[in-house]
């Protein structure tokens, strides 16, 4: 039933339209011209303003043919760089660029199963309950398009984005929470040779209270990490400002939030014995997803990926993406494998076998929810 021609033509034309995150502008206008060409009705929402860039998350609202449950399907529009003049060429089964660009299969792949599925549901009547499709921006960019979507618009019971590297098959129920944590360390500067005594040392301040606190693998649910250190203005100035970029995960928000308290508390602490003053600022940058096998989307998933003779994987991954915006808003969702591989890398493909499994586990998923309704 699904179409490999047009599934492919619609693939690489998404691909080769660039959508490097906030500059989304032209995949939207190919977007809006492929759904309303469909007869559906597409809603732009104001993303593009929150996040100042050309775009907004678009919805489209599917009307069921019969009375069921609805469901929601997710992908993102944008791309991470470099993403401009992106050229798609077709070797062996496989999709790739050129080789001086990501090839957008993340997370246009998604797009395009979506896309496919609808067509094929169209063309072969058959019966559905109502569906809901979210594209949304700047998910590369912290999830900000999802993060400024409005989810009241939804009637959706469970969700499925369609955004995670594994092959088709593979469901991601579980992801971390994420806290993003800020230090900005305050000393006192004076001439390193003439009068040191007089400074207070703000990077060594940093030092002392980093070297008691824990980074790295904290549990097996929970990670946290330094990445950048910065401070200081010259060589012979006693450093007066040092600022810290760090972060902490957890699969559990109360290990995250013990984690990020032990962390802003020993840091404030230590730097103070040091005679500096620190200041720490907390992110929350997005929930977790702690789904179990019984949860009716992922048996929904399950089922749906069995039913055309693929092997479910349930997985847990270390990263938040649209579906724990999409989760944490109260709609149950799960992340699914799209088979894109290598992505943010030039070296970026997908198989169109994967392209076509994609399309069939959208379908596949939409029967069993009218199954079970
Ligand atoms: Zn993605």
């Amino acid at each position: 039933m699904i179409n490999q021609q047009r599934i492919i033509e619609n693939f690489v034309a998404m691909v080769e339209i660039a959508s490097v995150s906030s500059k989304e502008g032209k995949i939207r206008d190919y977007l809006l011209a492929e759904f309303s060409g469909r007869g559906l009705q597409v809603e732009e929402d104001q993303a593009g303003d929150l996040v100042n860039g050309e775009s907004g998350n678009l919805l489209v609202k599917i009307p069921g043919v019969v009375d069921g449950e609805a469901i929601l399907f997710a992908a993102h529009m944008d791309t991470v760089e470099p993403g401009e003049g992106i050229k798609a060429s077709m070797e062996d089964g496989i999709i790739r660029s050129k080789g001086d660009t990501i090839l957008g299969s993340d997370d246009k792949a998604a797009i395009a199963a979506i896309i496919e599925a609808v067509d094929v549901l169209r063309e072969n009547k058959i019966p559905h309950g109502p569906l809901e499709l979210l594209i949304t921006v700047c998910e590369e960019q912290g999830l900000k398009g999802a993060k400024s979507f409005d989810f009241s618009r939804l009637n959706s019971v469970i969700a499925y984005a369609l955004d995670a590297g594994g092959e088709p098959g593979s469901i991601i129920i579980q992801s971390p929470c994420q806290n993003e944590i800020e230090y900005k360390v305050y000393g006192k500067p004076a001439h390193a040779g003439m009068n040191p005594e007089k400074g207070i040392n703000a990077i060594q301040a940093a030092a002392v209270a980093l070297s008691s606190m824990p980074c790295g693998r904290i549990d097996q649910d929970t990670t946290c990490n330094l990445g950048i250190i910065e401070g200081g203005t010259a060589r012979n100035i006693v450093a007066d400002y040092c600022h810290i970029k760090g972060e902490a995960r957890s699969l559990i928000r109360s290990k995250l939030d013990d984690i990020t308290e032990l962390l802003t508390n020993t840091f404030i602490d230590e730097v103070q014995k040091q005679g500096a003053r620190a200041e720490v600022d907390i992110k929350f940058l997005y929930p977790e997803i702690k789904l179990s096998p019984e949860d009716r989307v992922v048996k929904t998933a399950v089922r749906a990926i069995e039913s055309i003779g693929l092997i479910p994987r349930l997985e847990s991954t270390g990263g938040g993406s649209d579906a724990s915006i999409i989760h944490g808003a109260g709609i149950p969702c799960v992340n699914l494998g799209i088979g894109m591989s290598n992505v943010h890398t030039c070296d970026e493909y997908i198989r169109v076998a994967d392209l076509i499994k994609d399309a069939q586990i959208v379908l596949s998923i939409i029967r069993e929810v009218l199954k079970e309704g």
